[in-house]
């Protein structure tokens, strides 16, 4: 019988939500899904891939502990390629263009099949506060629903303004409602401190008025490789059909465009003036930002194998039509694009992450938990990672049982969650290798024998996966022994196989040397705590630091190591460049 009584809400249905309320109900709980608008559960916004640089090793991560997207990626990706193979194994990083409408679809037919879980297409409008503990939420319509923990995933839609030049209104995306008062509720009922930030998107064209014939074709890789651990890779390979993207540059023509219109963006003329994201600059800030470059690179990525609508990667903006429309025709192969979408900007509402606790319980109102955009990040990939975390806490919490938190050196996802709660974010934070101390161990090969006794041990792995996935184990460490007899057949092994198992092995033996290195530099950062940096150290002239890392720098002059580590977006990388810097400065100032 349906009452208004759970174990957890969820509100929002993004891949943050997607992955809290499947943990939540597959670990037994009886969990509801809110959201505004149950056709654009696991929508996609932005660009219709999911992956990449670091995002990749996430999906696997959250593939090993029991979550659903690297499943339905593979399901419904159309292009997939592995990013970074000419560089080690470390940084491979799988990316895979999806059919848009098939990931929204094939992830709501696994909430709706889901045990334990029901789903209500009604925004949330109010949260239930009781002696500082979370009890329930109030909807659009006035019904009024209990919960032992509620899970907030409202990504962009907190107050959601939407900007194309300049013109404005609200919206939590192009076409849909924001969230208005759900934002004063957080705030008012339970305290939360509430900043901006801004984000833009590219605009979609039609296939037809292209011309692909003057692009760059980009195949993907073949063999394809899936994300996920689960996948019958052979049937898979045989099966899956793959497109093309396509390569296109933007020209002098194009950058004079901007420039001569640079009022026009609400990023430039103090409409949304919000922080944006540095590392996913719009068009307008390439062209500002780097003058030295005569182009840009463009992607064309088909948003689906049943419509012909492309989405143009690299060309996020906050411009209006009329000059979206003059830039995109000075392009060669884009002369007569056909517009299906404008590009356009968002302002939202966000919640600094320094307001929660590693398991992603607000630090303020016991068994609320936050997840994905709300709290400052980008990304489906970071808010999946963390929908799957605060699933599993919020029903570890009912539960009564120890919560999980993952280690830097175990998993992207927990180096993700330590620098949201502890060093928070001054623009939309995204996963980088470079964030990661340890990234010569946690890779995308290994995400199962790092995350998959965890996943098991909460339930979200079956015990018979897990018994395949021990002899998966047991036979990898045979192999290390140089033991040969009685290894297993491919069927006793599936999904894994012999060939994974050697794989493994000769990736893991690679690494062996390098990993040691690894951890004394790590425990190196660890000391560089207190020690200062000289008042002359001009950070300007340290070539191994990004232009970002440098500008951030001057702007905060950290005094000691330590300092500048914790400022948002400073990775360990950084530190150790930082330290070769101070060393040399001090021989060349002794020397004299
Ligand atoms: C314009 C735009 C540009 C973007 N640009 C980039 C980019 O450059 N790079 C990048 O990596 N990512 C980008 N993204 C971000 C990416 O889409 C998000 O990071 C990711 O989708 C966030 O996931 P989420 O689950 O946190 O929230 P979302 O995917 O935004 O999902 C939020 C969900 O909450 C629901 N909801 C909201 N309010 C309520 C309520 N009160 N009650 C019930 N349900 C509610 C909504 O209906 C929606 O289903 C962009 C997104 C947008 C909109």
């Amino acid at each position: 019988m349906q009452n208004n009584k759970y174990d957890v809400i969820v509100i929002g249905g993004g891949n943050a939500g997607c992955e809290a309320s499947l943990a939540s109900a597959r670990m037994g709980l009886r969990t509801l899904l809110l959201t505004q608008n149950v056709d654009s559960i696991a929508n996609m916004p932005c660009n219709p891939a999911i992956g990449g640089i670091a995002k990749g090793q996430m999906v696997r991560e959250i593939d090993a502990l029991g979550g659903e997207m690297g499943f339905i990626t593979d399901k419904a990706g159309i292009m997939f390629k592995v990013l970074n193979k000419s560089r080690g194994p470390a940084v491979w990083s799988p990316r895979a263009q999806c059919d848009k409408k098939l990931y929204s679809i094939f992830m709501q037919n696994s909430l709706i099949s889901q045990k334990n879980l029901d789903i209500l297409q009604v925004a949330a409008t109010k949260l239930l506060v009781k002696n500082n503990k979370v009890t329930g939420v109030i909807t659009k319509i006035g019904e009024e629903i209990s919960a032992e923990s509620v899970i907030i995933t409202t990504g962009t839609f907190l107050n959601g303004k939407i900007f194309v030049g300049k013109n404005e209104f609200d919206g939590g995306r192009f076409s849909e409602m924001s969230s208005i008062s759900l934002s004063t509720s957080l705030k008012d009922d339970c305290g939360l401190e509430i900043q901006r930030f801004t984000t833009c998107t590219p605009p979609r064209i039609n296939g037809d008025s292209v011309d692909y014939s003057v692009m760059t074709e980009q195949p993907g890789d073949n063999p394809p490789m899936p994300f996920s651990h689960f996948t019958d890779i052979k049937k898979w390979q045989e099966s899956k059909k793959q497109i093309s993207c396509w390569l296109v540059y933007t020209n002098e023509t194009t950058h004079k465009i901007i420039q001569n219109n640079i009022d026009d963006s609400s990023l430039y003329n103090g409409l949304a003036d919000a922080h944006g994201p540095r590392y996913c600059p719009s068009i307008e800030d390439k062209i500002v930002r780097y003058t030295d470059k005569n182009r840009h690179q463009l992607f064309l990525e088909p948003e689906s194998l049943s419509t012909k609508e492309v989405y143009i990667n690299g060309l996020f903006t906050g411009l209006g039509e009329k000059v979206q429309k003059d830039l995109l025709h000075s392009i060669k192969g884009l002369e007569n694009a056909r517009f299906i979408r404008y590009g356009y900007a968002i302002e939202y509402d966000y919640v600094p992450p320094t307001q929660l606790k590693h398991t992603l319980e607000t630090k303020k109102i016991s068994n609320l938990f936050l997840a994905g955009q709300i709290n400052g990040t980008t990304g489906y990939e970071e808010a999946a990672s963390q929908g799957i975390i605060a699933g599993i806490n919020a029903a570890l919490k009912v539960l009564d049982k120890e919560q999980v938190v993952l280690n830097r050196d175990e998993a992207y996802i927990g180096i993700l969650i330590d620098d949201l709660v502890t060093k928070g974010v001054d623009e939309p934070y995204r996963m980088f290798t470079s964030r990661a101390e340890y990234r010569l161990s946690i890779r995308s090969d290994n995400a199962d024998l790092r995350l998959m006794d965890i996943g098991h041990r909460i339930g979200l792995i079956s015990d018979a996966m897990y018994k395949r996935f021990e002899l998966y184990r047991e036979t990898l460490a045979k192999i290390y022994d140089k033991e040969t007899d009685n290894l297993p057949e491919d069927e006793a092994l599936f999904p894994w196989n012999m060939q994974k198992v050697q794989e493994e092995f000769e990736i893991s033996s690679k690494y062996k040397g390098y990993i040691n290195r690894q951890e004394i530099n790590a425990n190196k950062i660890a000391k560089y705590e207190n020690k200062r940096i000289p008042k002359n150290l001009d950070f300007k002239a340290i070539s191994s630091l990004s232009r970002e890392t440098k500008e951030k720098l001057e702007k905060i002059n950290p005094e000691t190591l330590g300092q500048a580590h914790r400022i948002p977006g400073i990775t360990p990388t950084d530190i150790v460049f930082l330290n070769i810097a101070i060393e040399k400065l001090s021989r060349s100032q002794n020397a004299k």
